[in-house]
């Protein structure tokens, strides 16, 4: 392709309404164009690395033995009526009714569509397993679209759904899935985690989201630096560490600690470490309060919370709703006698002579011990994993950083079979439901993820596999009869030989080439300029390491195109 003809509107100015760095890029390389809120139209070159991404998604899945359809993006609502899912579903789901008066909406997932078609299509036992999958614009009214291509109202999906005959083949399916997945985030030069998206066992667990790793990634995430695991900080289990010697239990005695309410205040005075320190956090779940508590160096986990606890919310009390639930101020707060709710974190149960509130103004306990002064409702993990905690799999050293979720496997179960009369007859002659599993890709939000991960101040750094184009050849100066010549016997030569090359031609000065060329992240850049009248010599540089070599047409010409078709095969 040539620069010169190709509609790629590059901005010099960054955008004011782009919070982050890939939207920013996005709009300033001519990728995107925004018509309205969450919704934008791909200008060629954005879709360009949109369909490097369909691509290897499309390869893999097939190689995964999943089968490609495409469903229609407006459904029946009666459909979503079967699964209750109409009225569950919240304000995400557009909603519309067409001139008949039928109630539709805009597909934010397709499970009714394809479940709907599997009953009716596939009746035995012999028809499975089978999985289907699209790549498909899908339509959610999310409440606060941002990030341009990262949350977006209308965005590119690849779902997938599979079908099997009992628990133990669905678990295969996953599998199959997971394995794509990897190979799927891998082809296209990706960082990533696979990082377990439920509580459930470790090990025993079949919902997993693929995170892209950057900086400015919405979840927070725990990795281990020496084996697979990864897991959502609010998901990360914390293994217990083994007890120490008891100590023996010594009696109580009340101290009078006056103004001291802070952890690090009440440890001063008493001349304690916060890890002999029982901390009493008051939280109201679903408004009716409970007393939490963990070690005085730890952090509640609310959601780990929130779960235990059953509710919908928690929520930690002010003072004042501190003071209307327990009678006692903030501070000095403890589990002795107190009247509330109890539950606490699985590590005080083996604590011995702890300090804690003493439920009154000015004085807290010492020589506190579960079991024998308080008893709890339960203990449980409760609290935040930090990075001196050991990999809860293999006791390695983990790492906390910041990921994107671009995709998610699931398994689904009968969930959706069931209440849509979903049924297969089994070689036993029995009927049973379909036994399902979804698997999505942000098709376009990997496009942002990519960027995220892979840029500097000067614009993308396109991994290579996602590169709308592979190679940019500068001319530097086409009015030069000669320079113009070589540059495009380059341009035709790496064509013939499969390169995607994008030729700049435009009658621009030097700076603004190479700074375009930076900005739109083409991995190689090939400049022909006065060096080459000087002695046949043109500059390839590589965009990401910034490594410049000199050689001559031939010389170029032997090694690009290998080491292109190296680097995208895996
Ligand atoms: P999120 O927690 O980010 O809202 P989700 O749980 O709603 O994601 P799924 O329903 O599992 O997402 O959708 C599958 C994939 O589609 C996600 O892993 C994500 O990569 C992508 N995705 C979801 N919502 C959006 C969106 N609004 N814009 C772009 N991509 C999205
Ligand atoms: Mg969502």
């Amino acid at each position: 392709m040539r620069y010169s003809q190709l509609f790629l509107p590059t901005l010099k100015e960054t955008p004011a309404e782009a919070e982050v760095i890939s939207h920013r890029l996005m709009l300033r390389a001519g990728f995107i164009r925004k018509l309205s809120a969450g919704v934008y139209t791909y200008l060629p070159y954005g879709l360009a690395a949109l369909r490097r991404v369909e691509q290897i998604v499309r390869e893999e899945m097939n190689r995964a033995g999943a089968q490609e359809l495409l469903m229609p993006m407006v459904q029946p609502a009666d459909l979503w009526k079967e699964t209750g899912r109409y009225e569950k579903y919240g304000p995400e789901l557009l909603r519309f009714t067409d001139r008949h008066e039928r109630e539709s909406c805009l597909g934010p997932t397709h499970e009714e569509v394809i479940t709907d078609i599997v009953r009716r299509e596939l009746h035995s036992y012999r028809d499975l397993p089978v999985n289907l999958y699209q790549i498909q614009t899908k339509f959610r009214d999310e409440i606060r679209p941002r990030f341009g291509l990262m949350r977006g109202r209308e965005f590119v999906m690849k779902d997938a759904y599979s079908f099997d005959v009992s628990d133990e083949q669905a678990e295969v399916s996953y599998m199959k899935m997971h394995e794509a997945y990897k190979r799927i985030f891998t082809r296209c030069g990706l960082t990533f985690r696979a990082v377990q998206a439920d509580s459930g066992a470790i090990g025993g667990n079949f919902s997993h989201e693929f995170m892209v790793l950057a900086k400015t990634g919405e979840d927070t995430i725990v990795v281990c630096t020496a084996c697979e695991y990864a897991a959502n900080m609010e998901k990360a289990e914390v293994r217990l560490a083994a007890g120490e010697d008891v100590a023996a239990m010594l009696e109580p005695e009340k101290v009078e600690t006056p103004g001291r309410r802070k952890v690090e205040s009440v440890c001063e005075f008493l001349g304690i470490e916060a890890s002999q320190l029982i901390k009493t956090m008051v939280y109201l779940a679903d408004g009716k309060p409970v007393a939490v508590l963990v070690r005085g160096d730890r952090e509640v986990q609310e959601v780990k919370l929130k779960n235990l606890l059953g509710v919908a919310d928690v929520e930690l009390a002010d003072d004042k709703q501190t003071f209307d639930a327990t009678g006692v101020p903030t501070g000095y707060i403890g589990p002795v006698g107190l009247a509330i709710r109890l539950v606490a974190d699985q590590e005080v149960a083996g604590m011995r002579n702890a300090v804690a509130g003493a439920n009154e103004k000015n004085y807290h306990l010492r020589n506190v011990n579960p079991g024998r002064d308080f008893q709890v409702e339960s203990y449980a993990d409760l609290r935040q994993i930090t990075t001196d905690d050991p990999c809860p799999l293999c006791g390695g050293r983990l790492e906390l950083t910041e990921g994107i979720e671009v995709g998610h496997i699931f398994k689904l179960g009968t969930s959706y079979s069931e209440k849509m009369q979903a049924v297969f007859q089994d070689s036993d002659g029995s009927e049973k439901p379909f036994v399902m599993g979804c698997y999505g890709i942000g098709v376009s939000r990997v496009v942002a993820a990519a960027i995220e991960q892979n840029h500097d101040d000067n614009g993308i750094i396109f991994p290579l596999p996602l590169a709308p184009f592979q190679t940019i050849i500068l001319n530097l100066d086409p009015r030069d009869e000669q320079i113009d010549t070589a540059a495009r016997k380059l341009y035709a030569e790496l064509v013939r030989q499969g390169v995607e090359v994008l030729l700049d031609d435009r009658d621009e000065r030097p700076g603004a080439k190479f700074k375009d060329a930076d900005l739109l992240g083409i991995p190689y850049r090939i400049t022909v300029g006065k060096k080459y009248l000087q002695g046949g010599m043109v500059e390839l540089r590589s965009r990401k390491t910034g490594v410049v070599e000199e050689m001559s047409l031939d010389q170029l010409l032997s090694v690009l195109p290998s080491m292109i078709s190296d680097a995208i095969r895996i």
